[in-house]
């Protein structure tokens, strides 16, 4: 039998070593889905959401034993571990407020003879491949929904969180969701391309862009749902006029939060010339405050990366931004010790020559442009083939409004950044992604719609 070891990126200690999926178990696993879907579809609303509410429920409970298994598989500091889980019960319960009402039935036409009628099917079997930063919030912004609006889910948690993956499977089966009816596969990126392969109705895929480019491509002839959301390198301005103060502590979090490796971190911050020195002073001081150690004690900020061929990446954006005569503030060396360490590290003098100005950097690394005006803060943040978020910190409304009116991303952000609200779609442009998670439109998007042409006899 093939089987996954799962290790803690803190110290390089082997946690578990579980059984895994092969071929034929996805298969199986796929048409056992297949069969049980129906029998949940026909299952009346309510039941299938108090099957969620017992989950939810059950997370809460247990939140703090769920919490040190997160954070012992992908490093992520507990107080953060903890701040995911209770996250996702808000997004549990607009999900359980919006979903029923955003697909029912909706009478759009009625005269004499003639009644028009839009109603929602579920998609059917969905392939839910999930990311390791954010394991509970982009698998809940999927499975969530989907199970409530009557879909099978098979579940690929990333390698790299499985055992968070196999504790929701456990929370969600005890809460009285069917065993075929939310499926993990447990195994490498191979399981997930052999979920690909089976007989599916839609993929909902959260992870990198290269990934994403190849699930798009296996994907094409299949002609079934696909969304795709992927990784971002998001600028933030910071005008003027803006409180550095507060621009500096806001950004440090939003660039350092989860030690960086969030899609929505801030990667790329520009300044302007009138408040440049002031804003990295103020930077650098509130990165230097971050903890960085054992994610396991409370008051740690920052931990290890979870993957450590992320280490190489941060090694060659320092080696590469050195050696064009950036300027290095903080950091810039992996750190020596049992694990996967990197320093939090600040650059200033930056251009987009720099490869940590163009490619995820997906860890404690951030570069600081100096900026003239609006319109090259602009065309800075718009020069990149992501467009996730984009963030503007100024006092004035209008400017801000103005700015984040052209930049080309997903989501805006005034004076905030690194934010995700269940209430608003979450989507990316360009190489960001395709489709949306969250909002009612997240809900619909697990749906087909049907028209009803209904004319009286
Ligand atoms: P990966 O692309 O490496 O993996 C994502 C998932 O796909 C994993 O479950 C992985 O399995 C699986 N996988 C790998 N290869 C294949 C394949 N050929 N076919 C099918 N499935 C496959 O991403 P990460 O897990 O490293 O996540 C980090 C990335 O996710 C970052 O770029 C980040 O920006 C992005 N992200 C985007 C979000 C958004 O909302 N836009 C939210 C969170 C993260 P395995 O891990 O076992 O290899």
């Amino acid at each position: 039998m093939d089987t996954l070891a799962v290790f803690n990126p803190a110290n390089g200690t082997q946690l578990a070593e579980i059984p895994a999926d092969d071929l034929a178990s996805v298969a199986a696993k796929a048409e056992r889905a297949r069969t049980a879907q129906p029998a949940w579809r026909r299952m009346p609303w309510a039941e299938r959401q108090a099957c969620i509410e017992r989950f939810r429920a059950a997370l809460e409970r247990q939140v703090d034993a769920l919490a040190a298994t997160l954070t012992a598989e992908v490093g992520k500091p507990i107080v953060q571990a903890r701040n995911e889980i209770r996250g996702l019960l808000g997004r549990i319960d607009f999900f359980l407020a919006q979903a029923q009402a955003s697909v029912a039935d909706e009478t759009v036409f009625a005269d004499a003879g003639m009644t028009e009628r839009i109603s929602h099917d579920p998609l059917g079997v969905v392939a839910n491949i999930s990311a390791w930063n954010y394991p509970y919030f982009v698998g809940g912004n999927v499975f969530v929904p989907a199970l409530l609006t009557g879909n099978a889910v098979l579940y690929k948690p990333s390698e790299f969180a499985t055992l968070t993956g196999l504790e929701i499977a456990r929370l969600l089966h005890e809460a009285g969701v069917p065993r075929d009816v939310f499926v993990p596969l447990v195994g490498t990126g191979a399981v997930g391309q052999a979920l690909l392969g089976e007989h599916i109705d839609g993929v909902f895929f959260t992870g990198s862009h290269a990934t994403g480019a190849k699930i798009a491509a296996a994907m094409g002839p299949r002609l079934v749902k696909l969304q795709l959301e992927l990784g971002g390198k998001d600028p933030s301005y910071v005008c003027e006029d803006a409180d550095v103060a507060n621009a500096a502590a806001s950004l440090a979090d939003g660039a350092m939060y989860n030690t960086g490796q969030s899609c929505c971190s801030v990667e790329r911050i520009y300044v302007h010339e009138r408040s440049h020195d002031d804003f990295v002073d103020a930077f650098v001081a509130a990165v230097r405050g971050f903890k960085v150690g054992d994610p396991m004690d409370e008051s740690t900020y920052i931990g290890p990366l979870t993957r450590a061929a992320q280490l190489e990446v941060l090694a060659e954006q320092v080696a590469d931004a050195t050696r064009r005569n950036a300027t290095l503030r903080l950091g810039g060396r992996r750190i020596e010790q049992p694990g996967n360490w990197f320093e939090p590290t600040v650059f200033t003098e930056v251009d987009h020559a720099m490869t940590l100005m163009r490619e995820e950097s997906f860890g404690p690394l951030i570069g600081i442009q100096k900026v003239q005006d609006d319109a090259e803060a602009l065309e800075c943040m718009n020069d990149t083939r992501y467009g996730l978020t984009a963030g503007v910190y100024t006092p004035d409304a209008a400017r801000a409004q103005a700015l984040l009116a052209q930049v080309n991303a997903g989501s805006v952000y005034w004076n905030c950044c690194d934010r995700v609200s269940p209430r608003l779609p979450w989507s990316g442009h360009g190489d960001s992604g395709i489709g949306l998670t969250l909002s009612t439109y997240g809900i619909q998007t697990f749906t087909r719609p049907r028209a009803w042409h209904l004319r009286k006899a």
